[in-house]
């Protein structure tokens, strides 16, 4: 293999710029050429890649987002618009893809390995959702930025008695929202995985108030529901006082943290050894510290679980 690629797609997170970097570097010290395809798959359907030399990836290991940008693209989730990536990449030699993304990128990358084109992904994306990886590069990040606010809104909502309602991102999975609510002291954590009833919670709420407790501080998974309908509910069901904070995209962006880069970096160098080794098909994931090789159909077709121990602590310490 002479010439590789590397793409990132679909959510951005902290720690793409990281992974791309030691892609390149990793890449160019064994003497391979390396192509960095801007905006996703739009980009690969497009023709828009350029070369990447060590200089082009200079200064970027501190920055959030991505600089080759990213996409969605619907053109690529058809055959056509797929042969028509893959005829760009062979028009410019390009044997091999790095790619990194969530699980739709993903299994958009498996997709290209069938039309000929070796593939190696690496699991990039702020909602650690992806099955085969104890970690995803971003959530780090996504999950201080998470503690950060929530230690704010700790402040205010102490001073004013209030119920505090934190809304964070993790689509359909509670990652964030547990692992954020755990380290900022929160005394409920609603996450998808995780059936709850409104009731119980304001019953909770009052409870708390009896216990000693002078406010409270709920954080609320984006695909638990909505912490606006439950910030009215509780105010309604218990005359409790209520705010709401939803974090929204500031959770997608941000230096990355050194956990990050060093996953990121950890896991690129992993994937251009394997794919110049010639494999192809696989995820690099990191489990137990170590990076391992993960077959791709199994890192997209399988659900990632929350931690239920991570949860029942998480319950331990709120009272
Ligand atoms: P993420 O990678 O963050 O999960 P998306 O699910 O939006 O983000 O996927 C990013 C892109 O990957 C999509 O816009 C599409 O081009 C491609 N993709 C996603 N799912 C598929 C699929 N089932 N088949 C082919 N391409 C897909």
């Amino acid at each position: 293999m002479k010439k590789i690629a590397v793409i990132t797609s679909g959510g951005d997170c902290p720690g793409m710029n990281a992974a791309i970097r030691a892609a390149v570097r990793v890449a160019l010290a064994a003497g391979i050429e390396v192509w960095g395809i801007k905006n996703g798959y739009a980009g690969m359907i497009n023709d828009d890649m350029i070369n990447l030399d060590s200089r082009s990836v200079g200064d970027i290991i501190q920055k959030g987002g991505t600089f080759l940008g990213t996409a969605r693209s619907e053109e690529f989730k058809t055959l056509a618009g797929r042969q028509k990536a893959v005829a760009n990449l062979q028009k410019h030699g390009i044997e091999g893809l790095i790619i990194i993304g969530g699980d739709g990128s993903l299994t958009g990358a498996k997709l290209l390995s069938e039309l000929g084109i070796k593939m190696v992904g690496l699991p990039g994306t702020i909602d650690n959702d992806i099955w085969g990886t104890d970690y995803t590069i971003g959530f780090d990040t996504a999950v201080n930025t998470a503690l950060d606010a929530i230690n704010k809104l700790r402040d205010t909502a102490s001073s004013h008695g209030r119920v505090m309602l934190v809304e964070v991102m993790g689509r359909a999975c509670g990652w964030i929202a547990l692992t954020a609510g755990l380290a900022g002291g929160a005394e409920t954590i609603l996450i998808p995985e995780q059936p709850f009833s409104p009731d119980i919670i304001c019953k909770q709420l009052v409870e708390s108030r009896a216990k000693g407790k002078k406010y409270s501080i709920v954080v609320v998974a984006e695909g638990a529901g909505s912490a606006v309908k439950l910030g009215e509910y509780i105010l309604a069901k218990t005359g409790l006082e209520t705010r709401v904070s939803i974090l929204g995209h500031i959770q997608r962006g941000g230096a990355p943290t050194v956990s990050d880069r060093l996953l990121a970096s950890r896991l690129a160098e992993r994937a251009v050894t394997a794919l110049l080794a010639g494999r192809s098909e696989i995820m690099i994931g990191y489990q137990n510290n170590e990076c391992v090789e993960v077959p791709i159909a199994e890192a997209v077709g399988k659900k990632k679980d929350i931690d239920p121990e991570l949860y029942r602590l998480a319950n331990v310490l709120a009272q």
